[in-house]
């Protein structure tokens, strides 16, 4: 029998108000702080083309964090396992910005989906692609099949300008010779790429190309073995939530990536991927809505990987 996500996510949405203006939209980055927290989003598409939408799931926001995904798939294809070489690929157990573990080990940042980790790989796009601005940009519309996808200029200034952190671990990544480019470009691409506007449709759209894993990557000029698109599937399980990773593994059982701009997707392999926006996070940058929703959806379908 047909399981009625539409039906099943309605409720989820209506038992899960009681959280509802629990936790704070992100105000580190001040334009995200404008955002209004109570926006709620849901889109869920099936790999045979079916959607499932719920509240403001065609609004556009900015996706931060998630891009790392998008970013490491690019990076993956252009230099292969030799990445590895640069970032490591195991859980950091600590905050998405933190900078003590890559003093420690010498510059060599965990993982690609903490910010030391992704600012690497901004660098090895600029190092190899002769216009990676508009690179990143028609992949991400490639893949999600919508040409009015495009970058926020203002919410890149915005985090730019109070990017100090980011900043550090930049300088950090220079000093330990992990960084080819200059550090203001490399930070600037790498603010523009976390800036990128796209809705909870657009989202898992896009990651439709990641749960269809066994099946080859070709969009936008980017191609992935399956087994390359696996090890992209397995970071996001380990890593996709910085100190939370763990937490988000054990309540619900997917692969996937949050964005202080409070979207979260996950994917079941060979099945769907699914988005959630809701602005409001926890005191570890994940939104507070995305995971509650995220854990009874997987509990109340019984779909995980586990
Ligand atoms: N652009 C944000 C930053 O670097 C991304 C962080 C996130 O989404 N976790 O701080």
């Amino acid at each position: 029998m047909q399981t009625n996500y539409q039906e099943i996510l309605e409720n989820i949405v209506i038992e899960m108000q009681p959280f509802a203006k629990e936790g704070k939209q992100a105000d580190y980055i001040p334009a995200l702080a404008k955002v209004d927290p109570d926006k709620l989003g849901i889109c869920l598409t099936t790999v045979s083309g079916e959607t499932y939408k719920i509240g403001d799931a065609d609004e556009k926001f900015s996706i931060q964090s998630i891009s790392k995904v998008f970013s490491l798939a690019i990076a993956l294809s252009l230099e292969g396992k030799e990445l590895w070489k640069r970032v490591g690929k195991e859980p950091s157990g600590s905050a998405f910005n933190s900078l003590v573990q890559l003093e420690y080990e010498h510059g060599i940042p965990r993982n690609p989906f903490i910010n030391a980790g992704a600012i690497v790989v901004a660098d090895v796009l600029l190092t190899h692609l002769k216009d990676p601005k508009s690179f990143f940009l028609q992949f991400v519309r490639s893949l999600c099949d919508n040409q009015s996808i495009d970058y926020s200029p203002e919410v890149a200034e915005s985090e730019l300008a109070c990017g100090y952190l980011n900043a550090s671990i930049a300088y950090l990544l220079k000093y330990h010779g992990n960084l080819q480019n200059e550090v203001k470009d490399v930070l600037e691409f790498y603010s523009l790429m976390c800036s990128m506007m796209m809705s909870c449709t657009d989202l898992s759209r896009a990651f439709l190309a990641f749960a269809e894993s066994n099946k080859p990557f070709c969009h936008g000029g980017v191609e992935l073995t399956p087994s390359r698109v696996k090890r992209i599937n397995a970071i996001m399980q380990t890593c996709g939530f910085y100190d939370e990773a763990g937490e988000f593994s054990f309540l619900v059982g997917l692969p996937g990536k949050s964005g202080v701009g409070g979207g979260i997707v996950a994917i079941y392999p060979s099945k769907y991927a699914i988005a959630t926006w809701s602005p409001r996070l926890n005191n570890k940058g994940n939104s507070i809505m995305g995971m509650k929703i995220l854990e009874e959806f997987t509990t109340q379908t019984s779909e995980s990987i586990f």
